[in-house]
């Protein structure tokens, strides 16, 4: 028997954090997303709130139990309130879960700043010569005694102008492919690292960015993980962080199909609501279809990690089409909201410009596709 009903953990929680977006975050999401400044203070609130914890371990200030499924609750519901602090449980899951395969004295001194919400850190592996091709990076790590020295470049980096540290992907020169990419913990504040602003169309408070490392030194305890099998290990993380960057732009685009049907019961023309036009409702009992059934992709995705079943396919499908069904749900929203759905004194068109961002970022549609096909023929069967 299938169950569709979260816990009463889960519901407790998305409640709390339900009355946390609608009264902290959505008031102020508009002012927040028109700038470049890091939202520090709320970023501090889901720390104190917990949200920055999910699944790491107590003695670190986490919750505990691994939970993938309350992670996703927990980025849908924020979404409501802003796209892009909602963001941050999904970054910090996949900063934390690679740090976890490090020493016990790296995860002391990093791991409680970040899950409490005091220090941030990026993901680096994105470079101006790869990104869907990530493999084929060129960053180098070069052994040196105590250590290695880093040289390269790297783009579109989320966080790259407020992170106190990053995760940088690098390999050892003479390799190629995936072989010899090794992981490593680098504050952002050694000599030799520098980060530059990169403007986007919308996510502008994430400090999107590029980051160069020049002849900087990282000793050995920096290494995450193995050497050489960086490369793994950060694919097998992607496939939580993918459903769950899904339900983030579906929580912002539910937000504002809600609006919509406010709206729509409001405003008349020709002496009607517009909402009894079937023009009007049968848009929103469209997108309404189309929200809910990609969210339950998300949701199996994160249920079949939670449970050690293997979802690769299915996370790559909660991320190529979600972030299309949240876009084309936002666009329709803007729509009913006539001239006002374009206006930047509502938050409608900030919220398809946020939500455009994972169109692309943590992987592109066409790299999904690519993935869940290879997993098809593999299996030769649709079926999962
Ligand atoms: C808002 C945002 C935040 C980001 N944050 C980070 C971050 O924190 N850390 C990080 O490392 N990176 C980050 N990125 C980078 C992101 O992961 C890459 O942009 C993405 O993987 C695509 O790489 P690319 O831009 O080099 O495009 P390319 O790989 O050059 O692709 C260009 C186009 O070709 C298509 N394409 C490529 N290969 C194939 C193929 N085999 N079959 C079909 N189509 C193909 C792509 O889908 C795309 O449409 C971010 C990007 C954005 C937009």
């Amino acid at each position: 028997m299938v169950s569709f009903e979260f816990d009463e953990v889960h519901q407790d929680f998305a409640k709390t954090l339900r009355a946390f977006s609608d009264q902290e975050l959505l008031p102020r999401y508009r002012d927040r997303a028109a700038s470049t400044d890091f939202p520090f203070d709320a970023y501090k609130q889901l720390g104190d709130l917990g949200v920055l914890g999910i699944g790491l371990p107590e003695e670190f200030g986490g919750t505990g139990e691994e939970d993938p499924v309350l992670l996703g609750l927990a980025t849908e519901t924020l979404a409501a309130g802003d796209v892009n602090v909602a963001s941050a449980p999904v970054q910090l899951g996949l900063v934390a879960s690679q740090f976890m395969h490090c020493g016990r004295e790296v995860q002391e001194r990093y791991l409680p700043p970040l899950i409490s919400g005091d220090e941030t850190a990026a993901i680096a592996l994105t470079e101006p010569g790869s990104g869907s091709d990530a493999s084929a990076l060129r960053t180098t790590a070069t052994p040196v005694p105590g250590g290695w020295n880093i040289n390269g470049e790297k783009t579109a980096i989320t966080w790259a102008m407020n992170a106190t540290t990053a995760l940088v992907y690098a390999r050892t020169p003479g390799t190629s492919r995936t072989s010899g990419i090794s992981c490593f913990v680098v504050p952002m504040n050694e000599k030799g690292v520098s980060a530059h602003q990169m403007l986007g169309m919308g996510c502008l408070p994430l400090g999107w960015g590029s980051i160069h490392f020049d002849d900087v030194f990282v000793p050995t305890e920096n290494l995450v993980g193995d050497e050489g099998r960086g490369f793994h290990a950060v694919m097998g993380h992607f496939d939580f962080s993918r459903a769950a960057l899904g339900l983030l732009c579906l929580g912002a685009a539910r937000q504002s199909l809600d609006e919509a049907v406010a709206y729509a019961q409001e405003r008349e023309t020709f002496g009607h609501p517009i909402a009894d036009y079937q023009g009007i409702s049968f848009l929103i009992a469209e997108h309404a279809t189309y929200l809910e059934a990609a969210r339950w992709i998300c949701y199996r995705a994160l249920w079949m990690r939670a449970t050690g079943q293997p979802h690769t396919a299915l996370a790559s499908m909660g991320k190529w089409w979600p972030p299309v069904v949240a876009k084309n749900a936002i666009e329709a929203a803007m729509r009913i909201h006539g001239n006002l759905g374009y206006s930047a004194e509502f938050p409608l068109q900030q919220r398809y410009r946020d939500v455009t961002a994972y169109l692309v970022a943590d992987g592109t549609s066409e790299i999904q596709k690519r993935i869940i096909s290879k997993n098809v023929f593999a299996r030769k069967t649709v079926a999962l």
